[in-house]
């Protein structure tokens, strides 16, 4: 270990105070910890004449040996002092090898997912701070705020190897703006609203007239020049011959033109408003009704490029069914093949990494990711880290998660309708009906793992449960964070066995 580890062991000599190990770390000679209470509070151990004293607020200070003892409260202004102090508190952009994104609805799972991203062995490089605009509206937190529990997260794990922040399905300027003012390096655009799956039945004439109607000011592009531009190309991808003709090409702009061209705006704006500090994109089209074929994932990303953007990940719609919290929802072998030539096309035109939306517990497709893509995949998971929080209530709280689970139930027909989900009230447990002995099988149950996924927002408006909950799992976060730690090791151990080739290509 180094210097700094054995100076901040200073903290540890101090009595009736008790400090997590993992958070020990010290600038300079100036040791800084977490405290191990119900609200952890940070501990530095400062020399008189200390600049900490002007940097950290609204501490409680005590004299101690020859120094000062300051209890600082893991506030906003506290998180961006510590990261000035440390600088791999600060996220990065990761680039094309494997990654993984941890959202964390709660504010209170980074430290859980920091384990599971050792216990994988550290092939995976790590996105601690991530979180859709939707699911901030949801959770009424702010993207500083969800930087900043990811900084007090990995600052209690003591976490330095590096981590992305993804600010998740970017719609418009006004995102961008919130998420870079926060400081996040990984920018998810979704221009999924652009995208016109009715292209996909359209006839050549309506076609004809959807094109008419694309922003070709804003795609540098007239008709003529985009059907010049393609005639007679064709790729050769593992064997397989794509060709673009007119009828495909004329159908792949109908369709995703307008996102295109939107997400080239966005991208212009990400540039301008970052100037020289450094970033990383993932286009995501998931969201959208209908598979993005392997010729419209070939149109999106040459024309993305010949726009001049430059991103890191892509996230086409994929063949099956990418339902939250639930294994896929298909055939994986014919996933296999789909996604295959996905995988080719990333490794030509970019190389880029493929993008998992709603990867959590999709158990049975992540050897095939792997596999396919060779390493240059991400997946994303969010949702899951909250179900895993209600299994660690419903092994210490039973009143409070049968409330729960009865709220959900009320809420769920509602709710669901933003989500991709399937699941049946009729087939769920009634709640008058559920044995406490019992409780976390019904997290292993599609139906129930469904209604408890998507009724999250939900639970956490009413200020009742919210605050129960998180006092349970701040009571406990012992408990909590070895529920993640199993949960997400399940996920990532697939993608840690995957090697790079970065070599390969798709010849
Ligand atoms: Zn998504």
């Amino acid at each position: 270990m180094d210097g700094s580890r054995t100076a901040s062991a200073g903290l540890l000599g101090v009595n009736s105070l008790e400090v997590r190990k993992t958070s020990l770390a010290s600038a300079g000679d100036t040791p800084f910890g977490i405290t191990r209470e119900q609200r952890p509070r940070l501990a530095i151990l400062a020399q008189k004449g200390s600049r900490v004293f002007s940097r950290f607020g609204k501490g409680e200070a005590s004299a101690h040996g020859g120094g000062t003892l300051l209890l600082c409260p893991t506030s906003a202004g506290n998180a961006t002092a510590l990261r000035e102090y440390f600088a791999w508190l600060e996220p990065r952009p990761l680039g094309v090898g494997t990654s993984a994104g941890l959202g964390n609805r709660l504010g209170l799972a980074t430290p859980g997912h920091v384990r599971a991203v050792r216990a994988a062995g550290g092939n995976v490089a790590p996105i601690f701070a991530q979180q859709s605009i939707r699911e901030m509206e949801r959770t009424g937190r702010t993207p500083r705020q969800v930087m900043d529990d990811a900084t007090w997260g990995m600052f209690t794990e003591g976490w330095r190897d590096g981590f992305g922040a993804d600010a998740d399905h970017l719609k418009t300027p006004a995102d961008v703006d919130a998420c870079v003012a926060a400081g996040y390096t990984f920018f998810t655009f979704d221009p999924g609203d652009h995208v016109d799956d009715a292209a996909e039945k359209a006839d050549a004439t309506d076609l004809r007239a959807m094109l008419d109607r694309l922003p070709w000011d804003l795609l540098e592009d007239t008709r003529q020049d985009l059907f010049a531009r393609y005639a007679g190309t064709r790729f050769d991808l593992e064997g397989r011959d794509l060709a673009l003709d007119e009828a495909v090409v004329a159908r792949a702009a109908a369709k995703y033109g307008r996102a295109v061209a939107h997400a080239a705006t966005l991208y212009r704006h990400l540039e301008k408003v970052m100037g020289v500090r450094p970033f990383e994109v993932e286009v995501s089209v998931d969201e959208t009704a209908s598979p993005t074929t392997h010729a419209q994932h070939l149109y999106i990303a040459n024309e993305l490029a010949r726009l001049g953007v430059r991103w890191a990940s892509l996230a086409p719609h994929y063949v099956g069914r990418f339902e939250k919290g639930v294994d896929y929802i298909g055939d994986v072998a014919r996933f296999e093949e789909d996604f295959a030539l996905h995988a080719a096309i990333a490794w030509r035109v970019g190389p880029y990494k493929l993008s998992l939306h709603s990867g959590s517990d999709k158990f049975s497709i992540y050897p095939a990711a792997v596999r396919q893509t060779r390493g240059l995949v991400h997946l994303k998971t969010a949702g899951t880290s909250y179900l895993e929080a209600l299994r660690t209530v419903a092994a210490l709280d039973a009143d409070l998660f049968t409330e729960i689970y009865a709220f959900a139930v009320e809420r769920y027909e509602e709710d669901r309708a933003s989500y991709h989900v399937s699941a049946n009230l009729e087939k769920a447990a009634a709640p008058e009906g559920i044995d406490d002995r019992d409780l976390s099988a019904l997290l292993d149950r599609f139906d129930e793992r469904e209604i408890l996924h998507v009724t999250f927002g939900s639970v956490l408006k009413r200020e009742d449960l919210h605050d129960r909950l998180l006092n349970v799992l701040a009571a406990h976060p012992e408990d909590y964070a070895q529920n993640l730690e199993k949960h997400f090791l399940k996920h990532l151990e697939p993608f840690a066995a995957a090697r790079t080739d970065e070599n390969g290509g798709s010849e």
